[in-house]
């Protein structure tokens, strides 16, 4: 008998059809003997719309107003799914987040989880009741609810599965597994049987939404078995046919490359003539971080006089209305004579340990891209990725041509 949590992303529930397909899966890994935890995500859609009503009503609106609003979309679905448990005879309760609780710390609209009670749940499993969960939201400060960024049910659920000691954290979703890139994108993409915690996290991070990533690093620091398959097949998670995420140890074919990503939701913003001195680069980066907006490439050029530098970097393209005061409010301290912003960027990356013993990534990245004539403005790497931004129309074709610049295509 294993202990399990298993996840059902918004199109897993996108209708009462659906929840009861979820209900389904559920009662049969109960009937081979599982002790099992659902975690739910809104239906399809749903936190779209709520994001919109928020918008609509004032974009800069108030966060933890935004939470109370966004949240309601997983407490339809907990309700819907304990419903449909019981109809085919498994007892079941609901949970929002503040009944478990899953607290969590005061960054409204993207917080993070700090303590979870698995208590009351470990309780009605011992009884034989399943409890369903409500992902993405907790319990912040103030008693106030509170969400976790979007994509956030994976990360629910993780941390959940942690609280648990679960043996296994299923993601179900609506592809089978981890690609290669992006299935949706790339038609030869294949699906990885396994993936090492440290590339997922990367992936993620770059852009591959199958996993949100903060549910990643939770996995890597707490060692929760992750595997991530579809909702629609009939084979169920103790069968493990998606993708399993796991320690480096445990894969034995190392691929140099593993998965090829891309991010479109960037943004690019060059500052023109900065003053070329010590302490610039801290006070611009330094007020960004300020205002909570993530720097993420940063190139610094000589520009024409030799005198000031050119400074380049990214920024999520979310934040942008928000650093463009923050940039213009340093003028007078840094000296720009120009702040251009820049949003039809997208960021492609590789990925994969190999990366770490094989010289020639690179070459064989620039390479491929200059072979299809895309044009490369900013360029980071790490010790198992590199990433290139390049203007998005490029996107796709980039994607291409990297999956299959390393070999991935399926044969
Ligand atoms: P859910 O609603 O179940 O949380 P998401 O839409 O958040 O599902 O994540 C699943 C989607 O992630 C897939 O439909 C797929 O298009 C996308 N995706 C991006 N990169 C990858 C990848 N490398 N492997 C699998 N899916 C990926
Ligand atoms: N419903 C939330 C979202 O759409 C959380 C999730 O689905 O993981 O972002
Ligand atoms: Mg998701």
């Amino acid at each position: 008998m294993a202990r399990l949590v298993l996840k059902f992303g918004g199109t897993s529930v996108a209708d009462p059809d659906r929840i009861k397909n979820v209900a389904a899966k559920v009662k049969r890994e109960v009937e081979q003997g599982h002790e099992c935890c659902v975690v739910v995500s809104a239906m399809a859609g749903e936190t779209n719309r709520l994001v919109d009503f928020c918008r609509r009503i004032d974009p800069m609106h108030d966060q933890r107003e935004y939470d109370v609003v966004v949240a309601t979309g997983e407490q339809v679905t907990i309700g819907l799914a304990a419903m449909a448990l019981q109809a085919i005879g498994v007892p079941s309760r609901s949970y929002c987040g503040w009944q478990v609780p899953i607290l969590t710390n005061e960054a409204f609209g993207k917080a993070r989880i700090e303590r979870i009670d698995g208590q009351s749940l470990l309780g009605e499993m011992a009884t034989g009741v399943v409890p369903v969960v409500a992902g993405f939201q907790g319990l912040g400060p103030g008693s106030r609810v509170a969400t976790l960024g979007r994509g956030g049910s994976d990360t629910s659920a993780v941390a959940l599965a942690a609280a648990l000691g679960a043996d296994r954290c299923d993601i179900y979703t609506d592809v089978d597994g981890v690609y290669t890139a992006d299935p949706r994108i790339v038609k030869t993409a294949r699906k990885l049987d396994r993936i090492t915690y440290e590339e997922m996290l990367e992936l993620a991070s770059l852009g591959a939404k199958v996993l949100q990533t903060r549910s990643v690093e939770l996995a890597m620091n707490h060692r929760v078995r992750v595997q991530v398959l579809s909702s629609f097949d009939r084979a169920l998670g103790s069968e493990l046919p998606g993708t399993l995420v796991v320690d480096e140890e445990e894969i034995v074919e190392k691929h140099i490359v593993s998965g090829v990503t891309y991010a479109p939701d960037e943004a690019k913003v060059t500052l023109r003539q900065v003053a070329d001195r010590p302490g610039v680069a801290a006070s611009i980066f330094g007020a960004l971080a300020d205002a909570g907006i993530n720097v993420d490439m940063i190139v610094q050029n000589v520009s024409t006089d030799a005198k000031s530098t050119d400074m380049t970097f990214t920024i999520p393209r979310g934040d942008l209305p928000r650093a463009m005061p923050v940039l213009e409010g340093l003028k007078k301290e840094i000296g720009h004579t120009a702040i251009v912003p820049d949003q039809n960027v997208t960021k492609v990356s590789v990925v994969g340990v190999g990366m770490r013993s094989h010289a020639g990534v690179a070459r064989t990245m620039f390479k491929a891209l200059a072979d299809k004539n895309i044009n490369v403005e900013v360029i980071s790497t790490s010790e198992i990725k590199i990433s290139v931004l390049i203007a998005a129309e490029y996107t796709e074709l980039a994607v291409r041509a990297l999956h299959t610049a390393f070999d991935l295509d399926a044969a």
